[in-house]
C-alpha cells in the first residue's frame, strides 16, 4: 500500500491522548476504510458509533492497538454483562450436564477454523497449505501451554475446517472489510474465521461480546506475511494469530487500563503502564506487584518473546466461551 513496511513497534510512542480518532457517527463501516486514506497517526483507533468494528494496529508490521477502543466505563459495562450471562449460562449448563453427563464439566473446546486467503487480482499474496497447517499447529502449541513450563493450558485447540482463496485486490488490501467478511464468513459463534490480508497492521480482532450485534464480521484479520515462514521480520512465527485469537476469546491486552488493579480483568497478569517493544527482560513499568508480563501473548512483544497465557487468562477465555461462544 505504498507504506514502508519496516517492522517497528509503535507502542512505545503511543501517548494515551494520541490514540483516538473516533468518528462519532454514522452507523456503518466507513471508518475502517477512511483511515487508510486520511493522514492519521499510525496508532489511531477508529470505531463507529455502535462499536461494531475495531481498528488499527501495527502499521508497517508493528503491533499497535488492534481492536476497537474500550474506555474504563465500557470495560465496566462489559464485565457486568459478562458476569450476568455467565451466571445464566453456567446455571443452564449445570442443569444440562446433570441431565446428560453427570460429573462432566466443559473446559475449553476444539475450535473450527476457516482460513480465507485474500489474494490480489493476480494471485499475489498467497500462502501455502503448509503454512496454514503450521499456523494452526503454532496456535495449538501456544494455547495448550506448550512453549513454557509457566504457561497455562487454556483448554482450547484448533482444527482446520476449511480454506478458501479469493483474487480481489480490494479485499487483499482489506478494503470493504465489512462487506468481504460478511460475504465469506463461515460457521457460528464458535468458529474462528481468519482473513489473511495485506494491510498496514499485523492484525485486528473482534471481541466475543460483539458477536451478537454483528455476527457477519466476527473473526480476526491477519497480515499474511505473519504466518510461519512469512516475510514479517520479528513477527513471522505465527503468534500474531495467537494474539488476535486471544482477543477473539475475550482477552484484553495485558496493558489495558495501565497501572490499575483492574487492568485487564485478569488477576495473575501484572499491571503494565504501556505495551512492550521487542523483548526487554526485567521491564517493570508499574509500582504494582510483579514485572511486566512481556512473555504474555497479549502484550506486543516479538513473536520469539511470546511464551504464555496465564491460568487467569485461561479461566477468562473459558468463561467468555460459556457466555458468548459455546
Ligand atoms: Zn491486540
Amino acid at each position: 500500500m505504498g507504506m514502508t513496511r519496516q517492522l517497528r513497534r509503535s507502542a512505545a510512542v503511543l501517548g494515551p491522548g494520541a490514540l483516538l480518532l473516533t468518528t462519532l457517527a454514522l452507523g456503518s463501516f466507513a471508518p475502517a476504510q477512511a483511515m487508510t486514506t486520511g493522514d492519521v497517526s499510525r496508532d489511531c483507533v477508529v470505531a463507529d458509533a455502535h462499536g461494531h468494528d475495531e481498528a488499527a494496529a501495527a502499521r508497517g508490521g508493528e503491533r499497535v492497538r488492534d481492536h476497537r477502543a474500550i474506555d474504563a466505563l465500557e470495560q465496566e459495562r462489559i464485565e457486568r454483562d459478562f458476569q450476568r450471562r455467565l451466571e445464566q449460562e453456567s446455571l443452564e449448563q449445570e442443569r444440562l450436564e446433570q441431565e446428560r453427563r453427570p460429573g462432566a464439566r466443559a473446559v475449553g473446546a476444539t475450535v473450527p477454523v476457516y482460513v480465507h486467503v485474500m489474494r490480489d487480482a493476480n494471485g499475489g499474496g498467497d500462502v501455502t497449505d503448509s503454512q496454514i497447517a503450521q499456523q494452526i499447529a503454532v496456535m495449538n502449541t501456544s494455547f495448550s501451554g506448550g512453549k513454557s513450563t509457566e504457561a497455562a493450558d487454556t483448554g482450547f485447540q484448533f482444527t482446520l475446517a476449511g480454506v478458501d482463496r479469493f483474487n480481489n485486490t480490494q479485499w487483499h488490501q482489506d478494503k470493504q472489510s465489512a462487506t468481504y467478511r460478511k460475504q465469506t464468513r463461515k460457521g457460528g459463534a464458535n468458529a474462528l474465521n481468519i482473513w489473511l490480508v495485506d494491510f498496514d497492521y499485523l492484525g485486528i480482532a473482534t471481541f466475543p461480546w460483539d458477536y451478537k450485534r454483528n455476527p457477519g464480521i466476527d473473526g480476526i484479520r491477519v497480515q499474511y506475511t505473519s504466518l510461519p515462514g512469512g516475510a514479517a521480520t520479528n513477527y513471522n512465527l505465527g503468534e500474531t494469530a495467537t494474539h488476535e485469537a486471544g482477543h477473539w476469546f475475550g482477552l484484553y491486552h495485558t496493558f489495558q487500563g495501565g497501572c490499575t488493579s483492574t487492568n485487564d480483568e485478569v488477576g495473575d497478569t501484572p499491571a503494565q503502564s504501556s505495551s512492550t517493544t521487542g523483548c526487554p527482560e526485567g521491564r517493570d513499568s508499574c509500582t504494582l506487584p510483579g514485572l511486566d508480563p512481556i512473555h504474555n501473548f497479549m502484550d506486543y512483544s516479538y513473536d520469539s518473546c511470546y511464551t504464555m497465557f496465564t491460568a487467569g487468562q485461561a479461566t477468562r477465555s473459558q468463561q467468555m466461551w460459556t457466555a458468548y461462544r459455546g
